[in-house]
């Protein structure tokens, strides 16, 4: 298993481009110690040619460019990106799936129910996508059951609701339901080293405490 980290800021990249604080304006101008970041995104593969990428930042197109191992250049018309998940449905990891529309197949995309629904309606992502190349729903259950990408066939994933609100643009937004947001867990089923990714984590309940302590890896939201 390989994880490669596309992007580790929060909603809007760093610097934000309507901001003017410290950091931002340093990291323009030279003067602050720092690397201009995209928003948060990994990518994880078991061969080292198909990836799962773990959420569809407005940035994927310059990660992906920056990333070459995404581009395995096999055919004319080919990607690396055999699967998504976004781990919840808030602009910054869900918008991407639109500029990956030019695929030749339906995306296959991990989604919990709540989520799905959220790219169903309040952002229809899914029913735009639906003119371009469509989109394979496949559903994470949160039924305590580990599951797999079928091109990753040595990494487990469990899935783990986080406490969240849904974004504001959610028919649910003032009734939060399990699965709004999702930590992931991977575990390398050939050596048994475990990553956790949550980059959106809003409360450090008891379970996620207990994810992280069996992690090997953790990537998660530094501002919690
Ligand atoms: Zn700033």
């Amino acid at each position: 298993m390989k994880i490669r980290v596309l992007g580790s800021s929060a909603g809007g990249g760093f610097p934000q481009w309507n901001c003017n604080c410290r950091n931002c304006d340093g990291v323009r101008r030279g003067t602050v110690a720092a690397r201009a970041r995209t928003e948060s995104s990994i990518t994880v593969t078991d061969n080292g040619e198909d990836w799962l990428l773990v959420n569809a930042s407005p940035d994927v197109l310059a990660q992906i460019a920056a990333n070459t191992e995404l581009q395995p250049a096999r055919q004319v018309r080919d990607t690396g990106i055999a699967a998504v998940v976004t781990m919840d449905a808030q602009i910054d990891h869900v918008t991407g799936l639109l500029m990956l529309r030019e695929r030749g197949t339906p995306l296959p995309l991990y989604t919990t129910n709540a989520v799905w629904q959220d790219l169903s309606t309040g952002f229809p992502i899914t029913s735009i996508l639906s003119h371009y190349c469509g989109v394979e729903h496949r559903r994470i259950a949160l039924d305590g059951a580990s599951f797999s990408v079928p091109e990753l066939p040595r990494v487990t994933i469990d899935a783990l609701p986080l406490s969240s609100k849904a974004p504001p643009y959610s028919p649910h937004r003032e009734a939060p339901e399990v699965g709004d947001n999702i930590g992931l867990m991977f575990t390398n089923s050939a050596t048994g080293k475990r990553a956790f990714y949550a980059p959106g984590l809003g409360a450090l309940d008891a379970h996620v405490l207990d994810a992280m302590r069996e992690a090997d890896l953790l990537l998660v939201d530094g501002t919690v």
